[in-house]
């Protein structure tokens, strides 16, 4: 994609120097109800990368919403270069429904790239490939956590595609994760189109997190930067050095009761420290959890009845375990 082109949404042209809204039309609702879903879309005067950020494929994480919405109230065209397409919310019939999944119980980020003849999920997912994914040079994808569980903020990508791992650097999160594409989602179907893509994830669903936010918008800022859509910061403090992970992994519970722990996110763990214990509600059983990993945990729940096999702790494995900590630290002084 040059990126002179011209930038045509829904039939919609957008010229340079100006600020639009389009909507595009998406099947309606069983009341006769029409919906559409709004996609802001910035074109600065001057040519540059054309990145697209969404929020909401999940229709109950809610922080990249409100990321979007600061983002494009602190994004001037006069002084922006190439042109930010964004959606706040691509999953429109799960927010109203407050629910990961769209009408059809189907998950949209398993139905890329989608077809025009497929289902609900998959016509939604074509829609959003065909007008604003193929239309861009670069994306970034907003998630959360699930119900109850939250996450440190953290970036996930390809790191084996350089310009992935300039936007995931750039970002400023405190880890990056370096993990496997997910069939079916939108990062796939991105990285099979030749876009580099990649995932901040933070907080937990039906949540606002402050922080999450704030980094959220900082960090689809600072990518920006490093794309050349802005201009840098003069007096910028130094960039946050992530911790780069290639795997993760939750701990579940042993068995069905009633979890207590006293695990903080950004807290550094060893191999064999106790995440916790997990009782039945009588507390004549009580059996300890135990890390079988050493590094930081970047998610938990915060549902404290759990089901065996139910994840509770999700920690990045890293034996660097000292810089984890300081990169935390800086982070949170932030
Ligand atoms: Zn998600």
């Amino acid at each position: 994609m040059n990126s002179t082109e011209k930038v045509v949404i829904a039939g919609t042209p957008v010229e340079p120097g100006t600020a639009t809204t389009i909507t595009i039309p998406i099947p309606q609702l069983y009341t006769h109800t029409p919906l559409e879903m709004p996609v802001h879309v910035i074109r600065g005067k001057k040519p540059g990368p054309r990145l697209f950020v969404c929020a909401a494929i999940h229709g109950d994480e809610l922080n990249g919403v409100e990321i979007i919405r600061r983002l494009i109230h602190k994004t001037n065209n006069s002084r922006l270069r190439g042109t930010l397409i964004a959606i706040p919310i691509v999953n429109i019939y799960g927010v109203i429904q407050h629910s990961r999944y769209l009408p059809d119980r189907r998950d949209l980020n398993r139905s890329f790239p989608g077809s025009e003849k497929g289902s609900l999920a998959s016509r939604l997912a074509n829609l959003l490939i065909k007008e604003c994914v193929e239309n861009s040079t670069h994306a970034i994808d907003l998630h959360t956590g699930a119900i109850h569980r939250s996450n440190i903020p953290q970036v996930r990508g390809d790191l084996k595609n350089p310009e992935t791992v300039k936007m995931a650097e750039a970002f400023g999160a405190p880890v990056i994760i370096d993990s496997k594409v997910r069939d079916g989602s939108l990062r796939a179907a991105a990285d099979d189109l030749g876009i580099p893509i990649i995932i901040y994830e933070a907080g937990e669903a039906l949540r606002f997190e402050e922080r999450s936010i704030r980094a959220g918008v900082a960090g689809i800022k600072n990518v920006m930067r490093t794309l050349g859509m802005l201009s840098r910061v003069k007096s910028g403090k130094e960039p946050i050095k992530p911790l780069v992970v290639s795997s993760s992994s939750w701990s579940r519970a042993p068995i069905s009761g009633i979890f207590h722990t006293k695990i903080k996110l950004g807290e550094i763990i060893n191999s064999n420290d106790s995440l916790g214990s997990i009782a039945d509600p009588f507390g004549e059983t009580e059996i300890e959890i135990q890390s079988k990993h050493t590094g930081m945990v970047i998610g938990r729940t915060y549902l404290p009845l759990v089901n065996e096999g139910d994840a509770v702790v999700h920690i990045a494995q890293t034996d660097a375990v000292e810089t984890a900590a300081d990169t935390f630290a800086d982070f949170i002084e932030r």
